[in-house]
This record gives C-alpha cells, structure tokens and sequence, in this order.
C-alpha cells in the first residue's frame, strides 16, 4: 500500500466524467484537410522541410526544429501539401500562426518505419533520439519536448518517476480512457522511460473516481514493481506540484522544478506515444481527444489525427449547432474559450466541451472583493490570491512577484470558490504576462547594452592595437633609416678612400711611364739600330679615358653626398656637419679630376702637334 499525503487546498467541483466514457475510444478518420501549426509545443517553432504541392507519405518529418528546444511535426497521413500560411490555432488569444495543409490523398500510404524490439540493446542516447524524431512533447500541460525532460540535469538524480493518470479536471476523460484500453502501452512507455532515467521507485498514480482504469493498469503491471497509487479525487490533485506531495510528501521548491527534489512526471498519453515509437516505429500522429457537453448527442473519446480540425470532431460527436452556446478547448478550470471551431488538434489538445447555455453559463459580473477569504482556503499552492488579486489589478506587479505569482499554477480554484465571481485567474495571467513582456524587454535592452559595450571594448582594444603598430613601425623606420645613414656613410668613406687610391694610382701610373720614357731617350741608340729621324721621344700618352671615368664617379658621388646633405639639413639632423665635410671633399677631390683630365688633353693635344710631319 503506497503512503499518500495530502496538499493543502482544493476543491471537489462537480466531475461530468460519466458523459464521455460510455463509449470506447472511437477513431475519428480521416478529414478533408490536417492543418498542422509548426509550434505545438514549449520551446522553439518547426520549420517546414517541404514545399506546397509536394506528396508525402504518412508519418514522414514535415518540419523539424534545426536550432533550439523542440521537436518535429510528421503527416499524419498521406497526402499533398495544400499550403503553409498563418492559420488559426488553439490560443485564448484566438491568434493566427504558421500552419503546414495537408490534403489527404486517402490511401493512408505509411512510409519506412523503423520499429525497434530490444530497445535495451541501444545507447540511451539513442533511444532519447528515437522519442526525438517521433516528435513526442507532453501530452498534458504545456507541452515540453520530451526527449528533453528524460534528460534532467547530471546533478539531479530522478529517484521517482510518476506516471500521472490523476486526471482531475471536470469533463476530461481522455487519460483515463486510454488507461483502460492501453493499459499494456501505458506500461510499457513507462518502462522504457524508466530504463532511461533508471530511478529507484516508479508510480502511477490514479484518482480513486477511475476504478476501470485502475484495474487494468493493476493487470497490466503485475509482476513488476510499479506501484499503481490510488489517491483521493481533489482538484487539482493532477496538478504535477500536487500530485508529487501526494505521492511522496515533498514539495517541489519555489521557482524550481521536479528535477530538484528528485521527482519526474509524465503524462499518460506520453508514455503510449514513446511506446509507439521504439516498439512501433511510429511518430506522434494522433492522440485520443474528449469531446463532450450537453451540447453534443455522442459524447466520448476519438483518437484524432494530429492536425484534425475542432469541427470534424464535433461533427463525429454529433453536435448540436442550435443548443451550443460555448466552446471550450481544455477543462472548465483550466480550459479557455475557442473563438472559431475550425482550430486542430494538436499534441497538447485533451477535451473540447460543446456546452449548452445552462451547463456552462457566462460567469457572472463582477463583484468588490468582501475579503472572505475563501480563495487562500482553496489555493492548493498556499498564495495569497485576494493579494495577488490587489497588486495584479493596481498594476503593483514587482509586489504580486514577490508573493511568488508565478508559483500559482491557474488552476482556477480560487476564482471557483470567490463569493464575488472575480476572475482572479484572468488577472494573474495578465499579471504574467506584463512581467514577461517586462523581462523580455529589459532582456532585449541588456542584450543591447551588452552589444554597445562589447563594440566600445572592441573598438578601444582596435585603437590601442593601432597605436602599438604605429609606434612599432616608426621604431623600424628610424632603425632602418639609421642603418641607411650609416651605410651610406661608410659607403662615402669608402666611396672617398677608393677614389684616393685611384687618383694616386694615376698619378704613380703617369710618374712611372714618364720615368720609363725618360730612361729610354737617355739611352745610346743600338749600333745596328736605325733611328727613325721623325720619332717622338718615347713618353707615354695619358689614359684620357680612365681620367674621365674618374671625373664621372667624383661627380657622381659628390651628388649623392650633396643630396645626403639637403636631406639631413631638412631633417635637422645631427650629422650635417659631417656631411657638409664629405661634400667639401667630394668637391675638391672633381676638382682634381677635372684638372688631371684637362690638363692630360692638353698634353696629348700638345703631343698630337708635335708629331705632325713638316714640309
Ligand atoms: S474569494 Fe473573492 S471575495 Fe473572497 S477574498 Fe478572495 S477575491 Fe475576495
Ligand atoms: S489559480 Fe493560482 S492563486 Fe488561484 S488557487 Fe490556483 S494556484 Fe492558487
């Protein structure tokens, strides 16, 4: 016998449950069109991955989320793509959104499924991947990708997995059906999760107003330690925050989440689609659907497509357009009006009640709060609502925050039990909603500080970056340019030395030949020897030609000092005297080339003169 525990709160409103469960789960067939929205679940939207006009088969990935939480939407069956427009789906908004139209073809034509018998023979990886592709979010609530939830952080052991089959709502019956006559699928989804999260205690835990389900999931699951806990009928014992302080006598923390305290929960419906998946190879493509209300002749279960418009199921139902007078999508507490039946179902979708004038009236108007009380008594998560109440209407939300708002679950107790018919619950959600609006523009203002900021940063660490370039180039070109001057300088030296030694190599050249000559007149001619009467005496003729090349280089290099030297004057440099020295010696020294050159033209001008014959 499971221990139970209790949750403060509660209310026991009337349960309607008798009306749709006469009958077996009924399937809902085919319709003349699936309208599937992209986002169906928490966490980021599908982007179709086909085109209009396009054929595909039934179960075939439609559109895939490629970046971020979320799951794929598959055909439901096999048919053309008719468009991908906004259309409108389950909101309260009553929005519009992105939507992928199937036509179906009607020949229900599957494509490769690859269904798994030994799901224990694969990594856990790989079967979280395989409850990935089929598309699987959960099935109750809001719908969290559930590949995910099964992947709770490595801090955070799940010591208890919870099957929630409490179902507490009014009018819904569609957990408590698929209990009865899936009980074996129920059950093995369950062990395949449990496989993955390998926690020490596994619990289905049932409202004591199900006793068909109870007994079949009782049948189904002997022999195996999963306990089946029985638990009191309350509302909102389904609550996932309830049912764990039913189940184990702790509370989830405030602001946190199962995973804290050790705890997961699943839905029903969840683990039947897991189940599908690994045993069968088949995607989310269907769900089993409530319609009920006085305002339709068949009240009962349908397993839907995935994408079935609200109307088709209604039709199914036998509705009654002249006696409905409000549509709601979900439960009474919970649920939310539908502003056009034309709507599908969706993975999150459980109950439509067509509801008559007199079953679901409108609420009446609004009274002044008389402080009674009564909604704190009935709150299960123990807020304060008359406060949350005040703050929310005054706009105090920072004050509505700090009374844990967010902690409240919108079961809709409170505005059950309030004397003055306040829709308590209306206010808290618009409560949220500016506080979201709130934090997601403060997010978007810091995201853009942030920005600014970072693009300062970048920007200084550019001009710091800059700078050090800048200097470090100045510093190689004032090397480069010192080791220029001093090239060049040793080059002059050099350039002078080189040009000495030329000149005097003339010099002693011309000196030796003029030796030479001089030695050779001074000689006797040879007794055999015939002087020639018209020779010259034998005096060697100047190199005219290297006198010039040495003239050419004396200027040239007194150019490039003199130019060295208006560079250093401009530059105010340190070295111009000693340039201005350079250049004085490099000018003396074309001076003595040009001399030696004109005075060895004349010379051999005079030699020329001498040697012309006379007659
Ligand atoms: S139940 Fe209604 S009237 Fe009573 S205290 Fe709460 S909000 Fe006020
Ligand atoms: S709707 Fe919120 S405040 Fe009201 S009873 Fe439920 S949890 Fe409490």
């Amino acid at each position: 016998m499971t221990q139970l525990w209790d949750f403060s709160g509660g209310i026991h409103p009337p349960e309607h449950k008798d009306v749709s469960t006469a009958r077996p789960i009924r399937n809902a067939g085919v319709p003349d069109y699936l309208i599937l929205p992209l986002q169906q679940h928490i966490g980021d939207p599908a982007e179709a991955i086909v085109e209009v006009g396009e054929r595909v088969l039934k179960g075939q990935k439609i559109a895939d989320v490629k970046t971020g939480m979320g799951v794929p939407v598959h055909a439901p069956t096999s048919g053309v793509i008719e468009s991908i427009a906004d259309y409108p789906v389950p909101h309260p908004s009553g929005m519009a959104d992105r939507c992928i139209t199937l036509k179906p073809d009607g020949e229900d034509q599957w494509c490769q499924r690859s269904p798994v018998k030994d799901y224990r023979a694969l990594e856990r990886d790989q079967v979280l991947q395989i409850i990935r592709d089929a598309g699987i979010s959960g099935m109750g609530g809001a719908g969290f990708p559930t590949n995910i939830k099964l992947r709770p952080p490595r801090d955070r052991k799940v010591s208890t997995l919870i099957l929630n089959g409490a179902e507490c709502e009014p009018y819904i019956t569609a957990d408590d059906m698929t209990m009865r006559e899936k009980a074996d699928e129920v059950v093995a989804g369950l062990k395949i999760m449990a496989w993955i999260l390998r926690p020490e205690r596994c619990v289905i835990g049932i409202e004591d107003n199900k006793p068909e389900a109870i007994a079949a999931l009782r049948k189904a699951t002997e022999g195996t330690q999963t306990e089946i806990a029985v638990i009191p009928t309350k509302y909102p014992s389904g609550g996932e925050k309830q049912l764990i302080q039913i189940l184990t006598g702790m509370e989830v923390p405030s602001g946190g989440i199962p995973a804290d305290i050790g705890v997961m929960c699943q839905n029903i419906g969840t683990a039947v689609a897991v189940a599908q998946a690994v045993f069968e190879g088949t995607p989310l493509i269907s769900r089993v659907v409530t319609i009920t209300g006085e305002a339709v002749r068949e009240p009962g279960n349908f397993e839907a497509l995935i994408g079935t418009p609200i109307e088709h199921l209604l039709e199914q139902a036998g509705i009654n357009q002249d006696t409905v007078s409000r549509l709601v999508l979900g439960g009474p507490m919970m649920g939310y009006t539908l502003t056009t039946e034309a709507v599908p179902v969706i993975k999150t979708t459980n109950c439509v009640i067509a509801a008559t004038a007199t079953e679901l009236p409108a609420p009446p108007s609004e009274q002044p709060c008389i402080r009674c009380g009564q909604c704190a008594e009935a709150c299960p998560m123990e807020l304060l609502p008359q406060q949350l109440f005040w703050h929310a209407k005054a706009t105090e939300f920072e004050k509505a925050e700090h009374l844990n708002l967010f902690d409240c679950i919108e079961c809709g107790a409170c505005s059950y039990v309030c004397p003055s018919s306040i829709p308590l619950v209306q206010y808290y959600r618009f409560a949220k909603g500016e506080i979201r609006a709130q934090q997601a523009e403060q997010l978007k203002a810091d995201r853009a500080r942030e920005r600014f900021e970072a693009r300062q940063a970048r920007l200084e660490r550019e001009q710091q970056e800059k700078e050090l370039r800048r200097k470090e180039r100045a510093k190689a070109a004032a090397e480069a340019a010192a080791k220029k001057q001093a090239e060049a300088e040793k080059a002059a030296a050099e350039g002078e030395a080189v040009d000495e030694r030329a000149a005097k190599s003339a010099l002693v050249e011309q000196a030796l030949a003029r030796k030479k000559a001089k030695a050779e007149a001074s000689q006797p001619p040879a007794p055999s020897a015939q002087p020639t009467p018209s020779a010259p005496p034998a005096e060697q003729k100047p190199d005219i030609e290297a006198l010039e090349k040495q003239l050419t280089q004396a200027r040239s290099k007194l150019e490039t000092m003199q130019g060295m030297l208006d560079d250093a004057k401009a530059q105010q440099a340190d070295n111009v005297e000693k340039l201005e020295r350079a250049v004085a010696k490099n000018h003396d020294r074309v001076q003595r080339a040009e001399e030696a050159l004109s005075e060895a033209r004349e010379k051999l001008a005079a030699g020329s003169t001498e040697s012309q014959p006379t007659h």
